[in-house]
């Protein structure tokens, strides 16, 4: 059996990989969990699988860990700016301990798209197509719960105020995108792979008739422009560097940043992917009471 190790384990999506790999009838002893903080991962290793530490800033804590690995999931940093060189050091040292291949969760596209993310996947990526390790990049979509999350803020303020125009998001929550990339990881493949990953797509108008009919309560979209939304953000308290970001978010939306029209997804899944109304639904958020 080959060994995987996975980084970003003590993650929300790495924990969900970690869920699968299991799930999925791989032995604990063949799973490396790669962590910074091996203390955050004490559950992990409660279940079998052996913990590494693996700072991506640390460069000497890499080759360590990946010695004896055969597949390894490179999970994207968080640490925005920072990243193609922590991917970088991980690369380097994959190849050095003779990694078979290389898994990456990249973003959709991430090779064209104007995403304000998109640089530092591309760059990663070609970092990785320079390193001569077969490799599958998981081109992953916006994960839904960046909306889903804030269902309760959305209920409460009746509206979604966006600035996204007719742009859409292509469908894809992390338990989905955490199986899929599992599947990828034990799939038997020649050569590189690079998955556009994302379902149907939908608009901010669908995902508040999605949390309308979820909730039974209305909730209602809002197109403003972006000059209007970063007037509103900002009066709501959110620091400028925020604003910013999301508003170049719905922006790059408006463009078609985050929309897909491959099946990538589904096919890796063996099953359609599931509804916008599925994904409001697995927020379990209780519509807030009237007085
Ligand atoms: P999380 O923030 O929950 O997890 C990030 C993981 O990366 C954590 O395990 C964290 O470790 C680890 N990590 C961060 N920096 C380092 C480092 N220097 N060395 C080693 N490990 C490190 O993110 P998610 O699980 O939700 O998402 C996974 C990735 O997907 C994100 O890191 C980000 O790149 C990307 N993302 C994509 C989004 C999308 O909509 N498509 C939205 C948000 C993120 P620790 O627990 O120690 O902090």
């Amino acid at each position: 059996m080959p060994t995987y190790a996975v980084t970003g384990a003590t993650g929300h999506l790495g924990r969900l990989v970690l869920d699968q790999l299991l799930e999925r009838g791989v032995a604990p002893a063949d799973v490396l969990v790669l962590a910074r903080t091996p203390e955050k991962a004490a559950d992990l290793a409660a279940r079998g699988v052996q913990v590494r530490e693996a700072d991506y800033d640390r460069p000497e804590t890499l080759g360590p860990a990946l010695a004896g690995v055969d597949k390894l999931l490179l999970i994207s940093g968080s640490e925005v700016g920072g990243r193609v060189q922590q991917h970088t050091n991980v690369v380097e040292a994959a190849r050095n301990a003779g990694v078979s291949r290389i898994l990456y969760t990249s973003m959709l596209r991430a090779s064209t798209s104007t995403l304000v993310l998109a640089p530092e996947h591309k760059g990663t990526e070609e970092v990785i197509a320079a390193s001569g390790l077969s490799y599958t990049f998981l081109r992953n979509p916006w994960y839904v719960e960046n909306y889903t999350d804030q269902v309760a803020t959305y209920l409460a303020q009746g509206t979604i105020l966006h600035a996204t125009g007719e742009g859409r998001i292509a469908l894809g929550t992390r338990p989905e995108l955490a199986e899929a990339a599992v599947v990828a990881l034990l799939e038997d493949v020649e050569g590189d792979v690079v998955y556009e990953l994302g379902g149907p797509s939908y608009s901010i108008a669908d995902l508040a008739a999605a949390i309308t009919e979820v909730a039974g309560r209305s909730v209602e979209a809002e197109a403003v422009s972006a000059e209007e939304l970063t007037a509103a953000l900002t009066a709501a308290g959110l620091d400028e560097g925020l604003v910013g970001f999301l508003v170049t978010v719905d922006r790059n939306i408006a463009d078609g940043d985050l929309d897909n029209d491959t099946d990538d997804l589904a096919r890796l899944l063996g099953r359609p992917v599931g509804s916008l109304a599925d994904a409001v639904r697995a927020a379990r958020v209780e519509a807030p009471q009237t007085v």
